[in-house]
Order: C-alpha cells, then structure tokens, then sequence
C-alpha cells in the first residue's frame, strides 16, 4: 500500500489503466464522500442502503477509486458483475460505438444485430449442445420471472420448487421463490402462491452427501407437491446471496435427472455464476448438468443491465408471439457490452484465471482457516469463494464476528461482501482482472482483520 498526503489528480476515466494499488490518503469514508453521503441521506430512500461509505471515482483491473482519491481493492466485483473488469475496454469501445450509432428502438418494434448477436452467443456457451433459443431482459429477477413464464406454458402446470436460502430477486413472484425474510422480504407480502420450498444439501449443516440430500429433496416434492404438478425446479447450482452453499458432489445430477425422469424442466439461475465467475463457462458445467432452461445476468454484459432465459428450442418456443418482450430488454447499449465483455472473456481466458484466482484464494483462506477456528469451512469454486464463520466447534453462527470482520477491511481499503441467511459467510469475487499481487495484499488485510477481531 502507499500513503500520500496529497489526493492525486482528479480522473473520471477508469479501466486497467488505473494504478493498479491500495492508496489510502484519508479515512474511510474521506471528507467528500461524508459530504456526498449527507446528500444521499437527504433524496435516495432509506430503503437503499449501501454497503461501503464512499462515492465512486472511476474502478478497473482490480481497484475502486474514491472522490477522495482512496485507492480500494475491489473483492465484490460490484457483487459478481464486473468480471471482466471495470470499465473494460473491449465494453466500453463496443457500447460507445453503439450509443454513437443509437440508443433504442425497442427489439419488439424495430430488432436490431446485437440481441441476436447475444442469443446466438447463449447459445453456444450454455451447457448443451441442443437446439437453443433465448429472451432477453434488464434484471436477474426479470429473468427468472420469465424463465417460469416459460416453463409454464410449456409444461401447462403452476408450481415451482425452490429451496432453502435460496436468492431469486426481489420482484414479487422472485421474493416468493427467495427463502431469506430480512432484508429481502419482510413486510412485503402477500407473495405469489404456487412457490414450494425444498431442502437443499449443505454438506457443512446437513452432514449429507449428494445422492442422500437428492433423495431428501425429492421425497418433499414428490410427497408435499406432486411431480405431476411442477412446471420447474429453479436452483442456483452454487448459491450466492445464500451463502455460496455448494451442494455435495452428485446433489444436481441427482435433482436433475428426476426433472427429467418425471417432465419437470429443471431450470438453472446462473444469474451469479455464470460467465467464466467459477472457472467454467457456467457453474452447472462442472457436474455435466444440462439445464433445460438457464437464467443469466450479473456478469453478462461487464455492468450494463442486461439479463437472459436461455432454454431448449422448443420449450422457449411454447410461448405465444407477444407473450414475451419489455420495453427495454435487450437494449442495443448492453447488448453490445456484452458482446464486448464476451471478447474481454475468450481474448484474455478469463476461465482459466477464475481457476487460478481460486486456488490463490483457497490457499489464503485455508491457511487462514488454520488459524482462526471461527473459521467452520472454506468453499466456493473458482473465483467464487467464502468462509462460513461459527462459534468454534459448533454450527452456532457468528454473524457479530463476520461484520468486524468486513468493518476492518473497509477501514483498510478493501472492499469485501457478506452474504448467508444467518449473515455469517465472507464472501470473495474479485474481478478477473485483477493482479495476484493485488489479491495478495487484499488477503492480508482480511488475514489483519481476524487478527485484530479475535
Ligand atoms: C442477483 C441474483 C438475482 C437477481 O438479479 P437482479 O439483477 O438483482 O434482479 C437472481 N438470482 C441470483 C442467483 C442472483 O444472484
């Protein structure tokens, strides 16, 4: 890290160029970003919060620049969005081009190349080789809401399954389908009915393995809602808002395959997995599992809003013509910073270095682990990886020690997420742009942080 007295020049333009360093030249939050803060108390709803105090500068490769002129190192990715990087080049070259040319005309009114650019590129990347179509959105919830639209028509059945501490968004059929009551629900009822709830592995809780928690899944939908009424199962192959639960080996075959076996459309929401974030294209990849529909957002389109449902061919055909669409879905601008960031991805191999920022994570944190047995579990998968922290010994949550924890690390310049139903996992998604040297110096921040919390 370096210190300096005197803020740097002003700058608005972010990207790799940026000095690639931690920088700490006031507190955190500094004197412009309080002030900043004052007047975002005074016109944005509480209802919005925010994480971290400071007002953003300009981000890219792997640090987040603040009015005050702190220099951050970015482990949140905007939470799994900026994969590619901030303000990356081939996005911001690709989306300029495009707002230069035009800015909407409404793909249901007048279609253009880039959404078939797009869908054309789900296509191929989507675990599958079948026949593939895709519909294009602004948000993850938009998509998933879309995705059991689909799955609907094309099976003629109502429910859907979901499972334990799961995260689907936060509309109001996705907040039925999210399991989390605080922040995400609380209040905001009545929900969207025809949502069923299944028990999800969690080896680190369940103590079960794949085919034991396939099983005891099954035997709730099999027994509580009935295979012949299920349209679909919508699970996040690695949860995220959850707490990065990864399901014991053999837990989404198994899932998978009775979809299959009794006409359910087993539905995937990559929506923060996806796009190189655990070292494949897709999380589902990893297992040999071939979803037959698949939501997509987040790290899609490197921070334009941008979401998809990609589905086999005959099932997203289903839908009568016009039952699909939205006003802004697919706007040409995050359809050519898709296009850019898919070029960010194949020119710089953006699933091998999710694969090696994993292992650098993995042995940061299971070095940590050793120390500090608060530490219950290290897990993730690539460059999507988390601590659970309990009361050692136990299972006991302690959300108090994850919260010091994170407070510390934002104190230092390091933007860290948490995440969990009981708020007690860390979570890590840097950039894939980002150097070793940074997410060394960020682990040893987070390494300071148990230290000085114990
Ligand atoms: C973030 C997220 C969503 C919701 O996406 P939004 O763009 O915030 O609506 C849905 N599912 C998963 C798995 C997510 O991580």
């Amino acid at each position: 890290m370096t210190t300096t007295d005197a803020a740097p020049a002003s700058t608005t333009s972010g990207g790799p160029g940026l000095p690639q360093e931690r920088r700490l030249v006031t507190e955190i939050p500094g004197p412009l970003s309080q002030e900043k803060l004052a007047r975002k108390k005074e016109h944005v709803a509480d209802g919005v919060g925010t994480m971290l105090p400071v007002f953003v500068q300009a981000a890219g490769g792997g640090v987040i620049v603040d009015v005050d002129g702190n220099s951050l190192i970015d482990l949140g990715s905007g939470i799994a969005v900026t994969s590619v990087g901030n303000a990356a080049p081939s996005v911001v070259r690709r989306a300029q081009e495009q707002l230069a040319a035009f800015t909407h005309t409404c793909f249901m009114i007048t279609p253009y190349d880039g959404y078939v650019d797009v869908c054309a590129t789900l296509a191929e990347v989507t675990p599958g080789d079948h026949p593939k179509k895709s519909a294009l959105f602004n948000s993850g919830a938009e998509a998933v809401e879309n995705a059991v639209k689909i799955a609907r028509v094309a099976t003629g059945r109502d429910a859907v399954a979901v499972f334990d501490h799961a995260y689907h968004g936060r509309t109001n059929l996705t907040m039925a389908m999210t399991s989390k009551n605080m922040p995400y629900k609380d209040g905001f009822g009545p929900f969207a009915g025809e949502v069923y709830r299944a028990p999800m592995s969690y080896p680190l809780r369940d103590g079960l393995s794949g085919e034991q928690a396939a099983a005891r899944a099954i035997d709730v939908l099999d027994k509580q809602v009935g295979a012949g009424n299920l349209a679909c199962v919508a699970i996040e192959p690695i949860q995220g808002e959850g707490g990065f639960v990864v399901p014991a080996p053999g837990f989404l075959p198994a899932v998978a395959e009775w979809c299959t076996a009794n006409g359910v459309l087993f539905l995937a929401d990559e929506i923060q997995t996806g796009f190189c974030r655990t070292g494949d294209w897709f999380a589902s990849d990893h297992e040999g599992v071939v979803p037959d529909l698949i939501t997509t957002a987040k790290g899609i389109a490197g921070g334009l809003p941008l979401a998809a449902v990609t589905g086999r061919a005959e099932i997203m055909d289903a839908v009568h013509v016009g039952g699909l669409g939205g006003t802004y879905g697919g706007n040409p601008v995050a359809c050519a910073a898709a296009l850019g960031a898919l070029e960010e991805i194949r020119t710089h191999d953006l699933t091998g270095r999710a694969r090696a920022i994993g292992a650098r994570m993995d042995s940061h944190l299971q070095a940590l682990a050793e120390s500090h047995p608060v530490i219950a579990e290290v897990r993730g998968r690539g460059a999507m990886m988390a601590i659970e922290l309990c009361t050692p010994g136990s299972i006991t949550p302690d959300a108090a020690r994850a919260a010091a924890v994170s407070a510390y690390c934002h104190s230092q310049g390091v933007v860290t997420l948490t995440c969990g139903t009981w708020g007690n996992v860390f979570r890590f998604l840097p950039p894939l742009s980002i150097s070793d040297d940074l997410l060394d110096e960020a682990f040893g921040v987070v390494a300071e942080g148990f230290a000085v919390t114990a």
